[in-house]
């Protein structure tokens, strides 16, 4: 039953019908978001409509005049209370637990409970990693997604303070891998049974529009991989001309949604065009990815909560949260890492928020601290990202210092020894 004025899903037969969907409603007037959607009803990395209850007759009527079909249409109220109940040593009468009660039960965020839940330490730390495992576990399931990055290369137009890839680091050695050794790379990573590689590059305009798409279309053709791109800022129509080609997924971390400190640590970018590009990628259907760095200098906890905010109020399918490394020859080099308590917090809240979005437990994490990347598996995280970077120019991606070659080796040895499950894809016995 539908109560008057809340939320709905609407979830349709595939992704197409979703985003036709999304713009018949939004054309109309109506309030409309696209959301990762729950994967008992939809599947993983799928998406589903937000509406108001209020809409319902409207919208069902309009979708049905443009013939899209719809599956069927649930309450998005979140099912949390029991998971509540099981977490032991919860003291119902404290600012934490009652923050975490709100959230669990499905309240929107609001500044100050996040706050509060970030700043959790000792035993309310534990309480707050356990219910964000508990809600993977009954949002995600079992199963750790494994993705490979080939990053293919290294040149940067842009200036980022904390980026080794910088383009005034003229102490970094550059490289751009040929096309036959990206394909290459491409299929050693299909040959492990891998379903999904990240293409990831600065900001290297010399990959014009029509070498990208060589590059996509090279490796649908070869491996039938699902492709997500992370090649940062690219021109609008190239985001639509990349998704025709065979992209699946586009991830373009916003950093930080703090509009000064954006500014300090990106001298000529915008946060408000970093939000603006994130919303053309999901607009042209993209399996969207953004995320944040913990720690960076002048960032303070209400400005994560306001990350995660946004990154819910946006409806992010990916989130990656990783902790800020300093990175040689940058300007911010001597300058203190990001806490692996307060990343691991950040990635517990962004789960509890955002319950549906794959999260990876980053590269950066494992960096700081081999085992920081499994209590990340441990407290929301489902995903981990392999470094598929050919030796030789992998330790020339140095957007930060010491980076971790995380393999599938240690992937697998971080999902057995949690008892959670490899994806069916993997088969390879380590
Ligand atoms: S963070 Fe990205 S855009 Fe900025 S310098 Fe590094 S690679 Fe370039």
């Amino acid at each position: 039953m539908v109560i008057s004025g809340e939320t709905l899903y609407i979830i349709c037969k595939n992704l197409t019908d979703v985003f036709r969907a999304e713009k018949v409603l939004s054309e109309a007037g109506i309030s409309v978001r696209t959301v990762p959607s729950p994967p008992k009803e939809a599947g993983p990395c799928s998406t589903v409509l937000e509406i108001s209850g209020n809409d319902l007759e409207k919208s069902e009527t309009l979708l049905k005049q443009c013939f899209i079909e719809t599956v069927k249409v649930i309450p998005a109220r979140a099912e949390r209370t029991a998971l509540l109940e099981r977490l032991t040593g919860f003291d119902r009468s404290s600012a934490f637990s009652a923050a975490l009660s709100r959230i669990m039960e499905g309240s929107p965020p609001t500044l100050p409970d996040l706050r509060v839940l970030l700043e959790a330490a000792g035993e309310d730390r534990q309480i707050l990693w356990k219910a964000a495992d508990n809600i993977r576990q009954a949002c995600i399931g079992d199963v750790v997604d494994i993705r490979a990055a080939l990053e293919f290369s290294n040149h940067c137009r842009r200036n980022c303070l904390y980026c080794g890839l910088r383009r005034e680091n003229r102490k970094l050695a550059r490289y751009r891998m040929t096309e036959t050794e990206i394909l290459d790379q491409a299929l050693k990573i299909k040959e492990m049974g891998i379903r999904t590689i990240i293409l990831q590059s600065g900001e290297d305009t010399w990959f014009t529009t029509e070498r990208i798409v060589s590059l996509i279309q090279g490796i649908k053709k070869e491996t039938g991989m699902r492709i997500t791109l992370s090649l940062g800022e690219r021109e609008p129509e190239e985001y639509i001309i990349f998704k025709e080609a065979g992209a699946d997924n586009y991830l373009l971390k916003v950093e930080t949604t703090d509009p000064a400190l954006y500014k300090a640590l990106h001298p000529d970018m915008s946060v408000v065009d970093r939000m603006e590009h994130v919303r053309m990628i999901k607009k042209a259907r993209y399996i969207t990815g953004s995320g944040n760095i913990i720690g960076l200098p002048g960032q303070d906890i209400d400005s994560i909560a306001r990350d995660i905010i946004w990154c819910w109020q946006e409806g992010i399918h990916m989130i990656g949260i990783g902790p800020f490394i300093p990175a040689p020859n940058t300007p911010l080099e001597a300058h203190t890492p990001g806490a692996v308590g307060l990343t691991l917090n950040a990635i517990a809240v962004t789960r509890l928020v955002c319950r549906n979005a794959f999260i990876p437990s980053t590269t950066a994490l494992a960096t700081l601290d081999r085992k920081a990347q499994m209590q990340g598996l441990a407290c929301g995280a489902n995903t981990v990202m392999l470094i598929m970077t050919p030796p030789g120019v992998r330790e020339k991606y140095m957007i930060y210092g010491n980076k971790m070659m995380v393999d599938l080796e240690w992937a697998l040895t971080m999902i057995n020894s949690l008892g959670r499950k490899r994806p069916s894809y993997i088969t390879g016995a380590f």
